[in-house]
């Protein structure tokens, strides 16, 4: 229910004054690694020291002109060169819809295009991010165009659609590279499992075909559940740790990032940075409620209720 509501509000840019703004202080730098490019790399850089790899975000989704779709454009290619410049061992993850893809599918795979380019001649990898459901079938068909042509860029597939075993099948086939999340988005019973055992459930499942059928797949979580059950899956059936990643987000569960790292798995941090943080946080808060206790001890810290 509260799950709901959040994800309602995450939609909605009039409540952004309400729970944005500086009420959303201590969250935004828990989750959020900086606002420029610049300071993110330093994060980037703790994250390497620490043995762990990174996925940088620039933050922002439906953009509304075409001019703010080729900025966001403009924004990746920095981040390739960044990376570039600063030997880190980082990727990039981009939304379709931040370049333009609301506006006009052939913006969009333009834009992807120039992205995938740059990254091809450092031999950096692009992550295509997965949206809400209405964006599924076109994401994956931009995605399996965009195959044909460039090898370095990887999809997302939520656990909690009815439809993503055809799809892991279906990208397994190709080759391609695929992130296995939960599902973070606001979606029918028409679509989505309503019940979380039944998300899990695929979630095991979906990991389980990925291992063993599918080209170095990204397992992408916080819950512990689904790490034991990937380890025991890759130790039944001798799948070594390199074949394989675990990916967290950034601010979440670091102990487990770092346990997992000690224990010789590949660790990969989505680390996010920007200014345009309020979707993305309301999806984390949607996660996991506790996180507005971040929001709510920071306002009565700075006495504004
Ligand atoms: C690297 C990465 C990339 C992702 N990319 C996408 C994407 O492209 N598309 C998409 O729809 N979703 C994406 N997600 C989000 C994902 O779909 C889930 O919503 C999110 O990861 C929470 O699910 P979980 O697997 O951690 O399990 P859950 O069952 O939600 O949580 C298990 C445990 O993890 C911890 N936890 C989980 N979330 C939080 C949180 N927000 N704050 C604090 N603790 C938390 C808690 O201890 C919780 O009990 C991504 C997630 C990760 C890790």
């Amino acid at each position: 229910m509260l799950r709901g509501t959040l994800l309602y509000l995450s939609e909605q840019p009039t409540a952004r004054s309400l729970f944005g703004g500086p009420l959303a202080k201590p969250l935004v730098r828990r989750f959020v690694a900086g606002e420029r490019l610049a300071e993110t790399m330093d994060a980037v850089r703790a994250i390497n020291a620490a043995g762990m790899s990174a996925s940088l975000d620039n933050l922002g989704e439906s953009v509304a002109s075409a001019a703010d779709a080729n900025a966001a454009t403009a924004e990746y290619i920095g981040i390739l060169h960044a990376i570039e410049r600063a030997g880190a061992d980082a990727n990039a993850s981009v939304k379709l819809t931040q370049l333009g893809l609301d506006i006009d599918a052939a913006l969009a795979q333009r834009n992807i295009r120039r992205i995938l380019a740059q990254a091809e001649q450092f031999g950096t990898f692009i992550r295509l991010d997965m949206e809400g459901s209405a964006y599924t079938d076109v994401t994956l068909q931009i995605h399996r165009d965009l195959w044909q042509r460039h090898k370095n860029v990887g999809v997302v597939i939520q656990s909690y659609l009815f439809r993503s075993e055809a799809d892991v099948r279906a990208i397994n086939a190709l080759g391609a590279r695929v992130r296995l999340c939960k599902g973070a988005y606001k979606e029918p019973a028409s679509v989505a499992f309503p019940a979380k055992k039944d998300v899990d459930d695929n979630f095991v499942k979906l990991m389980q075909l990925l291992l063993s059928e599918g080209t170095y797949p990204g397992i992408a979580t916080h819950d512990e559940r689904m790490i034991t059950a990937t380890r025991e899956h890759a130790a039944r059936h001798g799948i070594a740790s390199d074949r394989f990643e675990f990916q967290m987000l950034y601010g979440i569960r670091r102990d487990l990032q770092e346990q997992l790292v000690r224990e010789g798995y590949r660790v990969r941090i989505y680390t996010p940075y920007g200014t345009a943080w309020y979707p993305y946080l309301m999806r984390r808060m949607a996660e996991r409620p506790a996180n507005m206790m971040f929001v709510l001890g920071g306002v009565l810290k700075e006495g504004r209720l």
